[in-house]
C-alpha cells in the first residue's frame, strides 16, 4: 500500500508530480541536487495551487493542504521510508543510474519508477540489485491536468510491482494508465511520429503548410496538425525526440528526419517560444505561414484536404498496427493513449474502423 511518495528532481515535471500526488493525499518529499531549484519549489508549487483556486479546480483548504504535504529535503538519504519513489530528474542515462544506485539503499523496500520518456527502462533498472522493484511511470505535461499515463514494464518489472503502481496511478492519482513495453518512445511518442514526418513529406509532395493543417482540422477534427503542433512543442524538442527514437529503432525510413525541420532548427527558427516556427508569431498569436519556412516546400499544390489526412491518419494507424504487432501495447491502450494525449477525438485504430461514426464529436 503506497502512503508516502517520494520525488527526485523538482523541474518542470518533478514539481508537477509532486503537486499532483499531493493533491491526491499522499505526503510527498521532494529532492533535487540543484539547491536553488528546491529552494523555490514552495513557491511554485503555491503559485501554481493558487492558481487552481483561482479556476474553482481546488477550495482553498484543498490548496493549502496540498502544500503541507509536500516537504522539499536537502539529500537523497532524507528521502528513507518513501513507499514509491518518482525519479524525474534530467533525462540522462548515466544520472539516473547514479540515482537509482543510491536509491537502492536508501530505499530498499520501495518501488523505484522513473518519468523518462525517451532512455530504456531496462537500462536504468540495471543500476539496481532488484530491478524486479523498478518501472517507468511516464506523466505527461502538465501532470496535474493530463489524465494519461503510460506505465512501463522493464524487461524484469516483476508483476506485483506493476500492479502496485498501476493501482496507485489509477485509484491514488485517478489518472488513465495504459500498459506499455519497454521499446522506444513507448506509445505516444512512437506511434505520433509519422504525424510530423509524414506532415513534411507532404509539404514535399506540394501541399502548404496551412493546407496540410487545415485539412487535418476539418478532415480528422483533431485540435492541431502536425505544423501547429510541432510549433507548439518546439520544433526542437520535436526533432531531438525523432532522432532519439530514429536510432533506437535502427534508423527506418520512416523515421528518418526530415531536412525542413533540421534546416529551421539549425537557424533558431524553432516555433512559438521562438516567435518562429512553420508560422510566425506575434504577441504569442499566430500571423500565418513563415515565409522562410515555406520556401523549403516546392508548394505545387495538388492534393485535396481528403488526400492529405487519408495519408497523415494511414501513416499514424500504419505506425499503430507495427507497434502493436511487436507487442508495444494492445488496441485500446494505443487508442486511449492518443486521444488522451493528443485530445484527439478518436484513436489510429477507431480512425481506420469504417463502421465509426464520422461526425464531428461534442467537445
Ligand atoms: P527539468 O530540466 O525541468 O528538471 C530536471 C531536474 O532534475 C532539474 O531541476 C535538475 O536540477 C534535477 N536534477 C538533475 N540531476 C539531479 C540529481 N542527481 N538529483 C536530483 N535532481 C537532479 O526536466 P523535466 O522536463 O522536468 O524532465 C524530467 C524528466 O521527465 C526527464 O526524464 C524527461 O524526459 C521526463 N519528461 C519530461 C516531460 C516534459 O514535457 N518536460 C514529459 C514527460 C517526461
Amino acid at each position: 500500500m503506497i502512503q508516502r511518495v517520494a520525488v527526485v528532481g523538482a523541474g518542470t515535471m518533478g514539481a508537477g508530480i509532486a503537486q499532483l500526488c499531493a493533491q491526491a493525499g499522499f505526503s510527498v518529499k521532494v529532492f533535487d541536487s540543484f539547491p536553488q531549484t528546491l529552494a523555490d519549489l514552495p513557491a511554485r508549487l503555491k503559485s501554481s495551487l493558487d492558481s487552481a483556486v483561482l479556476r474553482s479546480k481546488l477550495t482553498t483548504s484543498q490548496a493549502e493542504r496540498a502544500f503541507q504535504s509536500v516537504s522539499p529535503v536537502q539529500a537523497l538519504a532524507d528521502l528513507a521510508g518513501a513507499d514509491l519513489v518518482i525519479e524525474a530528474a534530467s533525462e540522462d542515462l548515466e544520472l539516473k543510474r547514479a540515482i537509482f544506485s543510491e536509491l537502492d539503499e536508501v530505499c530498499p523496500d520501495a518501488i523505484l519508477a522513473t518519468n523518462t520518456s525517451s532512455l530504456s527502462v531496462s537500462a536504468i533498472a540495471e543500476a539496481v540489485k532488484t530491478p524486479e522493484r523498478l518501472l517507468g511511470i511516464h506523466f505527461f505535461n502538465p501532470p496535474v491536468v493530463m489524465k494519461l499515463v503510460e506505465m512501463v514494464r522493464g524487461a524484469k518489472t516483476s508483476p506485483e510491482v506493476f500492479q502496485g503502481a498501476w493501482d496507485f496511478v489509477l485509484m491514488g492519482l485517478r489518472k488513465t494508465p495504459v500498459d506499455v513495453k519497454d521499446t522506444p518512445g513507448f506509445i505516444v511518442n512512437r506511434v505520433m511520429r509519422p504525424y510530423y514526418l509524414e506532415g513534411q513529406r507532404l509539404g514535399l509532395a506540394g501541399a502548404a503548410i496551412s493546407s496540410v493543417d487545415d485539412a487535418c482540422r476539418a478532415e480528422g477534427f483533431v485540435p492541431m496538425g502536425p505544423f501547429e503542433l510541432m510549433d507548439l512543442i518546439g520544433l526542437d524538442v520535436n526533432l531531438s525526440i525523432t532522432k532519439t527514437i530514429y536510432e533506437a529503432l535502427g534508423r527506418p525510413e520512416r523515421f528518418k528526419p526530415q531536412f525542413p525541420q533540421e534546416r529551421l532548427v539549425a537557424a533558431g527558427v524553432v516555433g512559438k517560444k521562438a516567435g518562429r516556427g512553420w508560422y510566425l508569431y506575434e504577441a504569442g498569436k499566430k500571423s500565418g505561414e513563415n515565409p522562410e519556412a515555406a520556401a523549403l516546400f516546392p508548394r505545387e499544390g495538388v492534393l485535396t484536404p481528403r488526400e492529405i489526412w487519408v495519408r497523415l491518419s494511414g501513416a499514424l494507424a500504419a505506425e499503430a498496427e507495427l507497434a502493436r504487432s511487436e507487442g508495444v501495447a494492445g488496441k485500446s491502450d494505443i487508442d486511449t493513449a492518443i486521444k488522451l494525449a493528443m485530445n484527439f477525438p478518436k484513436g489510429p485504430f477507431e480512425w481506420q474502423n469504417p463502421s465509426a461514426s464520422t461526425a464531428k464529436p461534442a467537445r
